[in-house]
C-alpha cells in the first residue's frame, strides 16, 4: 500500500527498531511507547483493520499471538503482557494497517490501554 506508513517500515524505507522478522510479519517498537516495552506486531500483508479480515488471513492472526508468545517467554519484563488492537477510528486506530500493541514492564492496569 503506497501511502500506509506500516508497509513503508516494512519496505525498510522507513527506518524503525525491528524487534523480531519473518516472511510474513514484523515487531517493531512504537515510537511513543505507552510502557516500557512496548511493541508493534503486524503482518506484513497490509490489511487495514480486523474489519477487513478475510478466511486467508487465518494462519497471519494466529501468528502475531504466536509472536506475542515467543517475545514474551524470551523476556522475563515480558512474561505479563496486554495486547490491545484498535480498530477503526473511532476505537483510536490512526494508522490503518493492522497491528497489535504489545505492553509490558510495568504494572498495567485493566483500565488503561
Ligand atoms: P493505533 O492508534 O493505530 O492503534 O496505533 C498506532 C501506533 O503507531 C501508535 O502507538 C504510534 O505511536 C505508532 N506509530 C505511529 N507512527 C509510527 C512510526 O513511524 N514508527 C513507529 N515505530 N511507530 C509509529
Ligand atoms: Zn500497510
Amino acid at each position: 500500500m503506497q501511502d500506509c506508513i506500516f508497509c513503508k517500515i516494512i519496505d525498510h524505507k522507513i527506518p524503525s527498531t525491528i524487534v523480531f522478522e519473518n516472511k510474513d510479519m514484523i515487531v517493531i517498537n512504537d515510537i511513543a511507547p505507552k510502557a516500557p516495552i512496548h511493541y508493534l506486531i503486524m503482518p506484513k500483508k497490509h490489511i487495514k483493520d480486523v474489519q477487513s479480515i478475510t478466511k486467508e488471513d487465518a494462519d497471519v492472526l494466529s501468528g502475531m499471538f504466536y509472536i506475542a508468545q515467543e517475545i514474551s517467554k524470551k523476556n522475563e519484563k515480558a512474561a505479563d503482557f496486554k495486547l490491545v488492537i484498535n480498530s477503526g477510528y473511532n476505537a483510536g486506530q490512526r494508522v490503518f494497517h493492522l497491528h497489535m500493541h504489545m505492553l509490558a514492564g510495568k504494572m498495567i492496569s485493566a483500565s488503561e490501554i
